[in-house]
This record gives C-alpha cells, structure tokens and sequence, in this order.
C-alpha cells in the first residue's frame, strides 16, 4: 500500500542551515490529546530511542545536514478494528552530499488497534511504531531517491544492505535483497519480502521488523539497519567492510510517500 505522490516540490537544501551529525529524532504531538499522550507517549519515545541508537547521523556533513528529522504523530481511529493499523510518510527531506535525507514525516496510528497488540495482532504497539518511524527514516520511501531500488523490480541493491543480507540469511551469492512486491501500494515496494525462505538463525525474513506484514517478533535485522547506511546513515554497529557507494542525483522535486498497515501489514 504504497501510494506514492507527489507531495512537495524541489526542497532546497538552503532552507535549512543548521549543522548537526546526530541523528534527532522530534516527535510532535500536534493536538494529540494529554490522555493519549499519557497512554502511548512511553512506546513513542521508546521507538524514538531504539532507532536513534541505531541510525544514529549522517555519513555526509555540512549545512544540509538535518538538526532533526521532526515526525508529526496522530493518534485517532482510522478504519475501527484491524485493516490499517498505522501509516506513515516522508514531507520534507534535504538534499545532503550523495543523499537525500528526511527532516520531516509523519505517521498515524489507529487507537481502536491498540488493545489488541501482542493478542490479535503480533508484537507490540511499539514494535509497529518501530515499524512505521523506520519508514519515515527512509525505509522504502526514499530509496529510489537514493538509488537503492527501481520500483517494481522487487530487489534491492544498496551495498551496505545487500552485504549484510548475503551474511546473515547465508546467501553469499544474492545479487539483491528481495523486497515485497505483492500486497499493493504502500506495502509491494517498500519493505522486505514475505513469503521466501530465508532465515537467519531461526528468524525467518517474513517475521522481521521491516518486512511487509506483521508476523512473529518483528526482530530488526542487520540487514535493516545497514541499509540505512545505504540512504546517507551513520548506524551501529557500523559494517566490518562495505562498499562505499556513491549515487547520482538529478532530482528536481521530492516525493512523499504513504505507507499504510494492513491489518496483516504494519
Ligand atoms: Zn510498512
């Protein structure tokens, strides 16, 4: 469920001057009332230190440099039970050195969900805002920006992640890692495959965090994380070796995409 759109025209990297090589993930609240905000704050906050952590600056520096990727969260019924459990998208993003980084995003959960969490649905309501703020990171939404991916060619080409996949999922061989393309827009294009084999030390693919349903522990792979090295991050851990790939950019306009869960997809 990947409806892409055309959201914002060009973003000029200019327009933001503040230089910061840390990762700053800023959650706002908006009009989300002080009741769910006392309810859900913990797990938000939890998710926003579990990826800066991980994900955790920028490989390039300089003025474009975000001081802090600034994600818009609302909390309120969006179809009642299942269906979409939550949805997320990239507004803004600046242009940095070989990448093109978020500053600003989104991301909306259905409250009516939320109970059901680690019952009728797998995981926790954590693990799916882990989930969604990975796609405001860029997971899926801005890698044919940083020329990780060709939409619907199902495979995903960024060294740092593919490198790790071959190690983890022991495919010394793979060309790509395989992402999703069934399921429609929002979820083909823009996570990781189901429905294969690959596991790595008895955590299948289709359980990850990233992968394009929600299934099992939704554990986070390495394959993940590296990949955000792919799209301009500094992680940890960072990889033993990698090649450094350096990406053409002639974009003249940035895209916002929408990532919606399914009640199997989060
Ligand atoms: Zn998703």
């Amino acid at each position: 469920m990947n409806n892409k759109s055309l959201f914002y025209c060009l973003i000029a990297s200019s327009m933001v001057s503040s230089v910061s090589a840390v990762m700053n993930i800023v959650l706002d609240y908006g009009d989300t009332s002080a009741q769910d905000i006392s309810s859900y704050g913990a797990a938000f906050t939890a998710a926003e230190r579990f990826w800066e952590s991980r994900v955790t600056g920028y490989i390039d520096q300089g003025n474009a440099a975000p001081s802090e990727l600034r994600i818009d969260v609302s909390l309120g019924n969006i179809d009642g039970f299942a269906g979409t459990l939550g949805t997320a998208s990239v507004t803004r993003v600046n242009f940095l050195g070989s990448f093109v980084e978020p500053t600003r995003g989104e991301m909306t959960f259905d409250t009516t969900d939320i109970p059901f969490y680690g019952n009728t649905f797998p995981g926790t309501f954590e693990d799916v805002i882990r989930h969604e703020m990975g796609h405001v990171l860029g997971l899926g939404l801005l890698w044919t920006f940083n020329d990780v991916y060709v939409d619907g060619t199902g495979q995903y080409t960024g060294a740092a992640g593919l490198a790790a996949f071959r190690e983890e999922f022991n495919a010394p061989t793979a060309a790509f890692v395989p992402v999703e393309l069934a399921g429609g827009a929002g979820t083909a294009d823009g996570h990781w495959d189901e429905g294969t084999n690959f596991a790595s030390n008895g955590r299948r693919l289709d359980d990850e965090l990233m992968s394009g349903s929600a299934s099992g522990n939704m554990w986070l792979s390495n394959t993940t994380l590296q990949s955000f090295r792919d799209i301009g991050y500094t992680v940890v851990p960072e990889p033993a070796a990698y090649a450094l790939w350096i990406g053409f950019l002639c974009i003249c306009r940035a895209f916002a995409s929408r990532s919606k869960a399914g009640n199997s997809a989060a």
